[in-house]
């Protein structure tokens, strides 16, 4: 019996990653629970699961969910992780409040499934200094990366060629750029093939998240950014590869559906069945079509690349500034087109620190939020 934490509990990936628990009672446990302020939807899980022994909740306006005491408050996730007995922490959170979690889990000697891309786009480094010095392990629940991780076993690292990370292109991708100034909030949330959270929806449309991706596939399996691509791959089937030195390619295909990512983390070597409502038939897939990047329509990806390459503190400038900017064009505050200019304005004038600690991560991440704020009362 697998015992898991589960950090971002009552947002989609939460929700699925209960969804699959709930498919293996023989197998996997939820014995903690933490989300933000969604607490009647955490008091459900709570009453589904007896078997949940830790409870925590970002919100200050309550003690207890359903009966149990609850940590609250903005150290609720790290209370959790020092209290609750797990064998692995689901870290479904998002943003770089999603950092702290992962390190401790690591610190603790604990597995940690991680959908939080941010730990490594913003933290790469910590992340990576912490495991070698931890028995804990690293997997990926985002798809690419766990396509990825699919596509290396049995297979040695040493004969890698290339990662091919693949991109549907987002919300917007019959689009050309001048067609883009004027774009609706509502336009933006329409992902052609994935229903997930707001934030990875516009970071879809930006190209943004293929570029985080990057860095993440970076940290991830130890690989040079110039043995990481990604390729347009408009029906989301194919949902990365890798290619050897002799050529070969292999690729996993699926269904858009994040539980199998979720499953193979917290099952692995395992590959048990699961319910899923539309698993793929290769027979009524018409085709699958791949083009090549285009990085002068999604600059973002480019500025991404750079900034892996740079290191230090660029990627918690790179997403701190994303995250703001995101949440002032959901509040209507700046366009679309807007959120890329002050990404790029944040990283052009951001100080680099080679080494930083993770306060200096701290501190980068509070400032590229003000100076994207900034950004938003100027234009
Ligand atoms: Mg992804």
């Amino acid at each position: 019996m697998k015992k898991i934490l589960l950090l971002g509990a009552t947002g989609s990936i939460g929700l699925q990653t209960i969804d699959i628990i709930e498919q293996h009672p023989d197998q996997l446990m939820l014995v903690g629970v933490c989300a933000g302020n969604q607490k009647e939807v955490l008091e459900k899980i709570v009453q589904k699961h007896p078997s949940i022994e830790v409870v925590g909740l970002a919100r200050q306006d309550v003690t207890q969910i359903d009966d149990k005491p609850a940590f609250t408050g903005p150290d609720c996730m790290q209370a959790c992780i020092e209290h609750c007995e797990y064998d692995i922490l689901v870290n479904a959170v998002v943003g770089f409040r999603g950092l702290l979690p992962t390190l401790l889990s690591i610190q603790k000697g604990k597995d940690v499934a991680l959908a939080n891309k941010e730990s490594l786009v913003a933290g790469g480094p910590l992340v990576k200094e912490a495991l070698k010095r931890s028995s804990a392990k690293l997997y990926p629940i985002d798809s690419e990366h766990s396509a990825i991780f699919q596509c290396l076993q049995g297979n040695q690292e040493k004969n890698v060629a290339r990662l091919i990370i693949t991109a549907s292109g987002g919300s917007f991708r019959d689009k050309k750029r001048e067609e883009l100034k004027n774009v609706s909030v509502k336009e933006t949330l329409c992902h052609p093939n994935w229903s997930m959270g707001q934030r990875i929806t516009v970071d879809s449309a930006t190209m943004i998240n293929k570029g985080f991706e990057v860095i993440e596939a970076h940290y991830l399996f130890d690989l040079p950014y110039s043995k990481i691509d990604t390729v347009l791959h408009p029906q989301s089937i194919v949902h990365s590869m890798v290619e050897y030195n002799d050529h070969a390619i292999m690729a996993q295909l699926g269904s858009a559906d994040m539980r199998l990512p979720i499953q193979y983390a917290l099952m692995y070597p395992n590959r048990p069945y699961f319910r899923e409502d539309k698993p793929l038939d290769m027979t009524k897939t018409l085709s699958l079509d791949f083009k090549e990047m285009d990085f002068e329509r999604y600059p973002l990806l480019a500025l991404a690349y750079n900034v892996g390459q740079q290191g230090g503190n660029l990627g918690a400038i790179l997403n701190a500034a994303d995250e703001q900017a995101v949440e002032l064009f959901l509040k209507e505050e700046i366009s679309f087109l807007q959120i890329e200019e002050a990404i790029e304005q944040a990283i052009a004038h951001a100080k680099f620190i080679e080494n930083p600690s993770f306060e200096q991560l701290l501190e980068s991440d509070a400032w590229a939020r003000a100076f994207v704020k900034e950004f938003a009362l100027q234009h």
